[in-house]
């Protein structure tokens, strides 16, 4: 982040603001939105601006910007079309290190003006850090489409019963969850059906009933990250993603999509990369046990689908034993991501009428795998993890009777903007890749559909 993004108070608070023009006018009913003591400096002042500052809490000079009148100021806003004398207002406030926005000049800026969806007291800003603040306008107006004009009264709801609350309930993430509840329950939506009352009984007896000790039980979501591309999540993933209290993740799983989670969650890397586990597949399952039983929300994320060869299964085995809740969301599994954003379907009525997922995970300097099926006609083989056994795989389905023209395409970290996509055949794949600098994770899929890629590729 270029920035970062806060909320800060100017109630009451003096803000230097230089210019008289419709510019500073702008600013001069945004900073009055949030309450604001302004102090205007400008040779012209418009009679807008007269008018609109004309109470005694502002302060309006008709004069020329002198250094000094920065001393006060909690944050300055240059709106003049003076290029020289923005310059010379934002050096002054870098002296004194108080925050200066430059209109239209984002290299003088210390701050920026975000665009904002005001449900106040719930305020959503968007940035575009400067980069494109038509972008960040049309998000902010999408946002306000889907906002309920009731939110702000619902914040004011809340915020009254937030010490009560407090004071009821000790441990933060029961607190957490009991306002989850609220929210998520008939008292908002009376709320916001303008029947206040109502929903404050509600509250009350909520609040009333409220037995902290249900709650010492966390619950487990095995969750499917898919395969890079955090725009293939599910909606079940984001929604647990941002309610969970703490994530357990793998190497698999971007940061892109990691920094959808909860921000104020914990995060543990379990690792799983090639023979460097970071942690054991016992120790994981021994920890999400843990974390469970001391009342956390236990998000574990996996790369593509937790059922396909993610040790989904091994993982919540112990959970069901202890008797922990738990749940399991698929996701888009590697096989499907890769060939769709590859442009190769897996099935085809007139080249493939069935496909086989395997691993191609080498033991020993092989792999076990049942080649006499593999080499069928008319079917896909998709192969997991199979980057290090490729000359061998390659070799043992020409072995078996598979051609050696057969089309064979490795798919690296399908689905993400390093995609890249090697074709080849049987015979010629291992010998085009062995120069070039792969990387994990990749897959493997070989079968006639390969040839479609050529058509089909997006
Ligand atoms: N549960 C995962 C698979 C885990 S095994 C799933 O359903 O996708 C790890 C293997 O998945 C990697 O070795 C690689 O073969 C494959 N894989 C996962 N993500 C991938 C990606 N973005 N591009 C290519 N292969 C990927």
């Amino acid at each position: 982040m270029d920035y970062l993004p806060l909320f800060y108070k100017v109630k009451n608070r003096q803000v230097l603001l230089v210019g008289g023009g419709k510019v500073a006018l702008r600013k001069a009913n945004f900073l009055l939105r949030a309450q604001a003591k302004i102090k205007l400096v400008a040779i012209e002042v418009c009679a807008e601006l007269e008018e609109l500052l004309a109470d005694k809490k502002h302060e309006v000079s008709s004069r020329a910007f002198q250094n000094g009148d920065i001393n006060e100021a909690s944050l300055i806003v240059a709106a003049t079309n003076n290029i020289e004398l923005n310059k010379q207002i934002a050096d002054a406030a870098a002296k004194l290190n108080i925050p200066v926005n430059v209109v239209d000049q984002p290299e003088l800026c210390s701050f920026i003006f975000p665009s904002i969806v005001d449900r106040s007291p719930l305020i959503v800003a968007v940035s575009s850090s400067g980069k494109s603040p038509v972008l960040a306008r049309l998000l902010r107006s999408r946002l306000e489409t889907f906002i309920p004009s009731g939110y702000g009264t619902l914040s004011v709801f809340l915020g009254d019963f937030r010490n009560k609350v407090k004071s009821k309930i000790n441990s933060l993430s029961a607190r957490m969850r009991f306002w989850e509840k609220v929210i998520n329950g008939p008292a908002a939506e009376l709320l916001l059906a303008g029947k206040p009352e109502q929903a404050e009984t509600i509250v009350e007896s909520m609040l009333s009933d409220f037995d902290e000790k249900e709650l010492s039980q966390g619950e487990v979501y095995l969750v499917g990250a898919g395969p890079g591309d955090p725009d293939l999540l599910t909606f079940r993933a984001l929604r647990l993603m941002q309610q969970a209290d703490v994530v357990l993740y793998d190497r698999l799983v971007s940061q892109e999509i990691l920094y959808m989670t909860r921000q104020d969650a914990d995060k543990i890397h379990v690792g799983k990369q090639r023979e460097k586990h970071t942690m054991e597949q016992g120790e994981i399952s021994s920890l999400l046990v843990k974390l469970a039983k001391s009342g956390k929300r236990v998000l574990r994320l996996k790369g593509g689908d937790p059922f396909i060869f993610g040790r989904g299964g091994e993982e919540i085995e112990q959970l069901a034993e202890a008797n922990i809740p738990f749940q399991v969301v698929p996701g888009i599994t590697a096989a499907s991501g890769c060939s769709s954003y590859a442009g190769i379907p897996l099935t085809h009525r007139d080249y493939a009428q069935s496909v086989t997922f395997v691993t191609g995970h080498m033991k020993n300097n092989q792999c076990d795998l049942n080649w006499s099926h593999l080499v069928q006609e008319g079917q896909t083989v998709v192969i997991y993890m199979g980057l290090i056994g490729l000359p061998y795989i390659c070799e043992q389905l020409i072995i078996h009777g598979r051609p050696g023209d057969t089309p064979i395409a490795l798919i690296q970290k399908g689905t993400t903007p390093q995609q890249k996509i090697y074709i080849g055949t049987l015979d010629t794949l291992p010998e085009i890749i062995r120069e070039k600098d792969v990387q994990a994770p990749t897959l493997i899929i070989v079968g006639e559909v390969v040839a479609l890629h050529e058509k089909l590729s997006w």
